[in-house]
């Protein structure tokens, strides 16, 4: 049963908790759209997505089907069940304004941050609970020696209707920012909207 369908537009956030057992179903509807995804356990909100403990259970910095979203405690909070692209990033974070100053200058251009904190802030959390995040449908590759592009990111590359599908493992609230940057090529310099689904069972 569908519990949740809301397209998300370009540059739009989004939240609501998934109870245990349900499945998050994100979709890139016009392909090339990144999407900034926070996770906090519900009963216990300090208990949140944790990057370094997902990593390191996953062994590789770039997650996919089978891997699960890990929290400060270790305990599993989301499982990647589907993933049609494969190329999401894990290390590069949000854009915000602040950031966007410092690589691009460009000033006073809120980006995902600033979604986040508008997001967080109807759940009764603010700056001080935004983690390092994943980014769904970026690439940004590791080059030799540890370097990264000169933009962080690879141009995006997803294609309509790709899509990735998280089952709870706890009830979680799951926060998204639908990336609104046009400063790098993360949306291709044209945001667009996405598609969040929630669905009971498998
Ligand atoms: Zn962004």
């Amino acid at each position: 049963m569908i519990v949740e369908d809301t397209v998300v537009g370009p540059g739009k956030p989004w939240s609501r908790v998934v109870k245990a057992g349900q499945v998050l179903r994100i979709v890139d509807l016009e392909g090339r759209q990144g999407v900034d995804f926070l996770c906090y356990s519900d009963a216990n909100s300090e208990e949140r997505y944790h990057a370094a403990n997902t990593l390191k259970q996953a062994r590789t910095l770039r997650i996919t089907t089978g891997h699960s979203l890990y929290s400060d405690a270790a305990r599993a909070m989301f499982t990647l069940i589907a993933d049609s692209y494969g190329l999401h990033d894990t290390i590069a974070g949000c854009c915000s304004a602040p950031s966007n100053g410092l690589l691009y200058g460009v000033h006073n251009v809120p980006g995902c941050r600033e979604n986040f904190l508008a997001e967080l802030a109807k759940h009764g959390l603010g700056q001080r609970d935004i983690v390092a995040n994943i980014n769904f449908f970026c690439d940004v590759p590791v080059l030799a020696e540890g370097r990264l592009e000169d933009l962080t990111f690879r141009p995006a590359t997803s294609r309509a209707g790709d899509h990735v599908e998280l089952r709870a493992e706890m009830d979680c609230l799951a926060v998204i920012s639908n990336c609104p940057q046009v400063n790098n090529p993360c949306t291709a310099g044209a945001p667009s909207a996405i598609r969040v689904t929630i669905r009971t069972g498998t």
